[in-house]
């Protein structure tokens, strides 16, 4: 192991609708790997939260994470998490989700735009493309300048698809100042900006966002940067870590960045 401190910060239990495997699993899985701690991020999809009783996930994830911290107390520091996925979309939810746990950390999310379906299942063409993402960086701008979240949770989304499934040029120039916008408010409000690691297991083959980006939020005074493998199944747990943090490194940063109680805890890289 090249580093000292290996920490992923965004992974799914089964208590998430697309996650496969058990905290304890994770748990054992990051304690192989030796691993520094854990975050368990479960889904809580803010714009679904009544119809798919999100809440009774939320009060699992707490539970078998209280648990699994209980009997991994010796091996392996296990944070609480969560990702809150669309919190503009129903504050009402966002609210009530916050309130269901002890939190050490927060992930903001936003998987799909107002009145559209997941990024993941929508058909991308060349007549579509640019209105959906022109919407969605304003709709990340406006989580940005909310206080659902500690660490905004992987900045460019839509392009883990539109890069993986579509021939479809991504205009990067066009969305320049919407960036920087966002950068700031995470830099203004001292949050930190996620490198999502699970791009380079993807097609895309790049953190979201990518060292552009993250350069970007470097040079507007961004200090704070959490990484997350967003595993769904134990064999992820960790993965891509170390490639993340190798690339903060190349960006300039010193130390990443882990929460606990809500509050960041800077690590050396
Ligand atoms: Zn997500
Ligand atoms: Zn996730």
């Amino acid at each position: 192991m090249k580093y000292k401190f290996i920490s992923d910060s965004h992974l799914h239990s089964i208590n998430s609708f697309d996650g496969k495997d058990s905290v304890i699993m994770i748990a054992e899985r990051a304690c192989q790997l030796n691993l520094y701690s854990i975050t368990i991020t479960d889904h809580c999809e803010c714009n679904e939260y009544e119809e798919q009783n999100v809440r009774k996930d939320i009060e699992g994830s707490v539970i078998d994470t209280a648990k699994a911290r209980a009997m991994y107390l010796d091996k392996l520091r296990i944070y609480t998490g969560i990702e809150l996925g669309q919190p503009t979309q129903n504050e009402k939810a966002a609210q009530e989700a916050l309130s269901l746990g002890e939190y050490d950390f927060v992930l903001g999310s936003l998987h799909n735009i107002r009145g559209e379906q997941d990024f993941y299942f929508i058909e991308y063409t060349p007549e579509n493309t640019t209105d959906l993402l022109d919407r969605y960086f304003r709709e990340m701008s406006d989580l940005a300048k909310t206080d659902y979240y500690d660490s905004l949770a992987h900045l460019t989304y839509p392009l883990r698809y539109l890069a993986g499934k579509t021939e479809i040029p991504f205009d990067r120039r066009r969305y320049d100042d919407a960036i920087d916008e966002i950068l700031s408010e995470l830099v203004r409000r001292d949050k930190a900006l996620e490198v999502n690691t699970s791009g380079l297991r993807q097609l895309i083959g790049k953190t979201l966002p990518d060292e552009e980006i993250i350069r970007r939020f470097r040079e507007l005074g961004g200090k704070y940067v959490t990484l997350g493998s967003d595993a769904h199944r134990w064999g992820d747990v960790g993965a891509g870590i170390e490639e993340g943090l190798a690339l903060l490194q190349k960006c300039g940063f010193t130390h990443f960045t882990v929460f606990e109680k809500r509050q960041p805890r800077l690590l050396p890289i």
